[in-house]
């Protein structure tokens, strides 16, 4: 099983400050097998083709290497309204981001926004279990249904992967619901790039007896 990072930001967002070629060696080097660049949709906005053409060209650069993926993040808070649903198709995933937050778009809408996307979707840094319970519904059950993945962002800015990490309950909810994981660095600069972080928490998802999305990705484009 490889190893993933399928959270990364670039000088395409406001706040990184690497080129993807940066990011993207720096993960070879760490021994990553498939990385995912994910700048923010908010600063992407017109430059979306150059982006897509741009790490587009990295993976031909790099494919001997590593797996590059071209996903995005997307903010809720609100729902763009500059980003066509129907632009996902050139990307392999997009995240979402802030639907735990008190600003976020209803959670309803975000899920029949999310069905008009044509590339794999997961939510960024997100407390399901706070949605759970703000919603009064079986999260899991939900996100299984819309085939929406769930990230465990491993930056440290983010209480509610601390709590998953020693609550039995909350892994054995997960492992039980069957939704898919993907494991995110938030890489803004590579000096805060941490290696150990992201194979602990691959550790973690391999004991509960799972595999992270596109774990595989790299062994397939080396057999093709
Ligand atoms: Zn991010």
């Amino acid at each position: 099983m490889g190893i993933t990072d399928l959270h990364n930001h670039t000088i395409y967002s406001y706040d990184g400050s690497n080129t993807p070629e940066e990011i993207i060696e720096n993960a070879i080097d760490a021994g990553i097998d498939v990385i995912g660049i994910t700048d923010h949709q908010f600063s992407v906005r017109e430059r979306f083709f150059e982006y897509v053409a741009h790490i587009g060209r990295c993976q031909e650069k790099y494919h001997k290497h590593i797996k590059v993926l071209c996903g995005l993040e997307i903010g809720t808070r609100p729902k763009p309204l500059d980003f066509l649903s129907s632009m996902s198709e050139k990307l392999d995933y997009c995240l979402f981001e802030s639907l735990d937050s008190d600003h976020g778009m209803d959670f309803y809408e975000f899920l029949e926004w999310s069905r008009l996307f044509r590339c794999k979707r997961g939510l960024a840094h997100t407390d399901i279990f706070l949605l759970s319970e703000r919603y009064g519904i079986n999260i899991l059950k939900t996100m299984k249904e819309y085939d929406l993945f769930w990230e465990l962002n491993i930056s440290g800015n983010y209480v509610y992967y601390y709590d998953f990490l020693t609550n039995d309950k909350k892994r054995n909810m997960v492992r039980e619901s069957n939704i898919q994981i993907s494991i995110g660095s938030d890489t803004h600069w590579i000096g805060e790039f941490d290696i150990g972080r992201i194979k602990r928490a691959h550790k973690l998802v391999e004991n509960m007896g799972r595999q992270c999305i596109f774990s595989d990705a790299m062994t397939v484009s080396k057999n093709t």
